[in-house]
């Protein structure tokens, strides 16, 4: 059976995840009558330490929410220029939230509160009023890095000092939870709403969760309600989502040790760049000559695996994935890297 390293996303539901959804208590969420989508809500608004959350149906869909109530039609949103929500979303912060995003350039995702500063307009006619930043923990395309947890304090903080709303994307928040030992909730302390995605290393087939105060998950309900977003029997995914939360999440411990392992390897092998040093979850970030042509290869080969742009690679982690699994998959990695050079 071929090895996917693809992505967290491709994780099937366990035999016990599955019989938690086949037993799920149900009703109609448009009408908060399914009990287990609002045990889901009322867990994850705890477990983030916000008051309140709303299950949706991806994690895109929760960062379209994160622009809908942060910052008003025809403002600016601040956000790294290899954000998930710049790069991975079809545009819709501009389509359906009609927000301009200030994208910055960053070390590993890490906006400072000096950039902050800098990137917000001046009071004047030529420019957006800017009224949002979004943070991405851990950030994907800065290969799973981790937010120090002091520098996300801080820049949360400067935010509130320049009257900036805050919008938290942590599709990986417990990768980031796990891997620098600080509760997802201190994580999301700063921020004003947080989404969380239960379909990646957390196991689910479907889900995100998005998360606010009352009156932030009151509007958010309607914009989800407007963007086909209002599931009817949705317990039987959130009975995934509560399964993942009490079962999935110290695991995630297992596919950063795999990753880093994975990245020791291939850091030896001729023509591959990486540095196992930055690998702090469950991502791994290779430069190669000719990322199509190696990834051809090793997918010929069993190994399936992304090619982010010509020239990198991307490994992901999961449950799916053991270290019988990754020795195999560095054996077959290594081979295509001597057939390259
Ligand atoms: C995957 C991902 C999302 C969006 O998740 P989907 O559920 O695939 O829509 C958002 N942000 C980051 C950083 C992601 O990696």
């Amino acid at each position: 059976m071929a090895i996917d390293l693809r992505s967290d996303t491709v994780t099937l539901p366990s035999p016990e995840m599955r019989r938690a959804m086949a037993e799920a208590e149900l009703g109609d969420d448009v009408f908060d009558e399914d009990p287990t989508v609002n045990r889901l809500q009322e867990t994850a608004a705890n477990l983030l330490g916000k008051e309140a959350a709303l299950f949706v149906a991806s994690g895109t869909m929760g960062n379209q929410l994160g622009v809908l109530v942060n910052a008003p039609r025809g403002q600016a949103l601040i956000a790294d220029g290899l954000s998930h929500t710049l790069l991975y979303e079809a545009g819709g912060a501009a389509v359906i939230g009609g927000v301009q995003l200030l994208p910055l350039a960053t070390e590993r995702g890490f906006i400072s509160s000096e950039q902050l500063r800098a990137a917000i307009a001046p009071d004047d006619p030529h420019y957006a009023p800017t009224s949002a930043v979004a943070l991405e923990n851990t950030h994907n395309r800065h290969g799973g890095a981790v937010w120090p947890p002091e520098k996300l304090r801080a820049v949360c903080a400067t935010a509130r000092d320049l009257g900036l709303r805050v919008h938290l994307d942590g599709a990986r928040l417990f990768n980031a939870a796990v891997a620098s030992g600080v509760p997802a909730r201190d994580l999301a302390a700063g921020a004003d709403t947080v989404t969380f995605c239960l379909s990646k290393g957390l196991g689910c087939p479907v889900g995100s969760v998005f998360c606010g105060s009352a009156a932030d998950i009151h509007e958010a309900k309607r914009w989800r309600k407007m963007l086909g977003g209002g599931m009817r029997q949705a317990g039987v995914l959130a009975a995934a989502g509560l399964y993942a939360l009490d079962n999935m999440v110290e695991r995630l411990a297992d596919d950063h040790a795999n990753a880093r392992t994975l990245a020791e390897a291939i850091a030896e092998m001729p023509g591959c760049r990486c540095q196992p040093g930055m690998v702090e979850t469950n991502m791994v970030y290779v430069g190669v000559a000719d990322a199509p042509a190696f990834a051809a290869a090793c997918i010929q080969r069993g190994v399936l695996v992304h090619d982010t742009d010509p020239v990198t690679l991307r490994f992901v982690t999961h449950h799916g994935i053991d270290a019988a699994d990754i020795q195999q998959a560095i054996a077959i990695i290594g081979e295509v890297a001597r057939d390259a050079g």
